[in-house]
C-alpha cells in the first residue's frame, strides 16, 4: 500500500525534538518521513537559522514551503489583520500551502495513506483532538503522547543532541510569526528590542482610520494599537506586571510542574497551552 510520511517544523522545540525522536527511536520512518516548513515569510530570523542548523544537525533536508500570495496580497484580499477569531494567516499562509503539498506528492485520490507526524507532548495530550483532520486518507501520529514524553524532555532531548533551543526563547515564549496576535504585551515590547525594525514593519500594518471600517481588527493587540503600547507609561507598567507574574511563578508551589524556564524566560505551562495554533507554535 502506497505510504507518505510527513512532520512540519514550525522552528519551535517540540516540532524539531521530534524529528530527533524519530530519527533516534524510529529510525526506518525517518528514512522516509518528509521534514516540511511552511513559511509565511514573516518569520523571526531566529527561525529560519534555527532551522538551517537543525538541518546540519538531522542530516536531512527540510522542504520550504511558500504560500502562494504574500501576506501583503491576502491582507488586501480579507481588508483587515488576522485575529484569534479569524486566523486566515494560518489558513491561507500554512494549512492551505500544506494541504496541497500533501495532495501533490501523495495522490489523494489512490490507495493508501499519509502519515502525519504531530509534536503534541504528553503534557498536552487533550490537544490531540484538535489536532485529528476530517480527511481519511491522513492518519495522524503523536510519538510524544504515545511515549509520556513531556516538556522537560523535549528541552533535554534538544540539549542532548547537540541543537539546543532557539535562540528567541531567550525572550519570547513562541514560535511564528514576528507579528503573531497570540504573543504576550511583553513579547511584543521585547520584539521591539530584539528586532526594531520588525516592529516597525509590524505598526506599518495597523490601521487607524476605522470610521469607514466595521468590522474586523485593525491592531494587533485588541484595542491596543502599537504606537500606544510603545508609549513609556505602558511599557513601565507592563514590564512591572511581568515582573510580578516573573515574581509569582517562581513561588508557585510545585514548580517542577507547573512552571519551566528558558533562559531566564519563566513559562507558565498551561497558558503555554491556551491560544496557540498547533501549526504555528509547537
Ligand atoms: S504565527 Fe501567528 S500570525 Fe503567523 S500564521 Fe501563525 S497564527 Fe498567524
Amino acid at each position: 500500500m502506497k505510504e507518505y510520511h510527513i512532520l512540519s517544523l514550525s522552528g519551535g522545540k517540540d516540532s524539531t525534538a521530534l524529528a530527533f525522536f524519530i530519527k533516534e527511536n524510529m529510525p526506518d520512518i525517518f528514512k522516509k518521513t518528509e521534514l516540511v516548513f511552511c513559511d509565511t515569510e514573516h518569520e523571526l530570523p531566529e527561525i529560519y537559522d534555527y532551522l538551517n542548523k537543525v538541518e546540519v544537525f538531522l542530516g536531512k533536508p527540510i522542504t520550504r514551503i511558500k504560500p502562494y500570495v504574500s501576506f501583503d496580497q491576502i491582507h488586501s484580499i480579507y481588508g483587515f489583520l488576522p485575529h484569534p477569531a479569524c486566523r486566515w494567516c494560518t489558513v491561507e499562509m500554512k494549512t492551505k500551502p500544506f494541504r496541497k503539498h500533501i495532495y501533490d506528492k501523495f495522490n489523494a485520490q489512490g490507495e493508501g495513506c499519509v502519515y502525519l507526524y504531530i509534536g503534541i507532548r504528553a503534557d498536552e495530550a487533550h490537544r490531540v483532538k484538535t489536532a485529528t483532520s476530517t480527511d481519511n486518507y491522513i492518519n495522524e501520529r503523536f510519538p510524544f503522547v504515545d511515549n509520556n514524553i513531556g516538556r522537560s524532555d523535549v528541552i533535554k532531548m534538544l540539549e542532548d543532541v547537540g541543537v539546543g533551543l532557539p535562540e528567541f526563547y531567550n525572550w519570547k515564549t513562541r514560535s511564528g510569526c514576528y507579528f503573531c496576535f497570540y504573543q504576550s504585551k511583553m513579547d511584543w515590547i521585547n520584539l521591539r528590542e530584539q528586532h526594531p525594525d520588525l516592529f516597525k514593519k509590524a505598526m506599518g500594518y495597523e490601521f487607524y482610520d476605522c470610521e469607514k471600517i466595521k468590522k474586523g481588527s485593525f491592531s494587533w493587540i485588541q484595542n491596543l494599537p502599537l504606537k500606544e503600547l510603545i508609549k513609556p507609561e505602558n511599557i513601565e507598567k507592563i514590564k512591572m506586571n511581568y515582573e510580578k507574574k516573573q515574581e509569582r511563578l517562581k513561588n508557585k508551589k510545585t514548580p517542577e510542574k507547573l512552571i519551566n524556564m528558558y533562559g531566564d524566560y519563566l513559562v507558565d505551562e498551561d497558558e503555554e497551552c491556551e491560544n496557540t495554533c498547533l501549526f504555528c507554535h509547537l
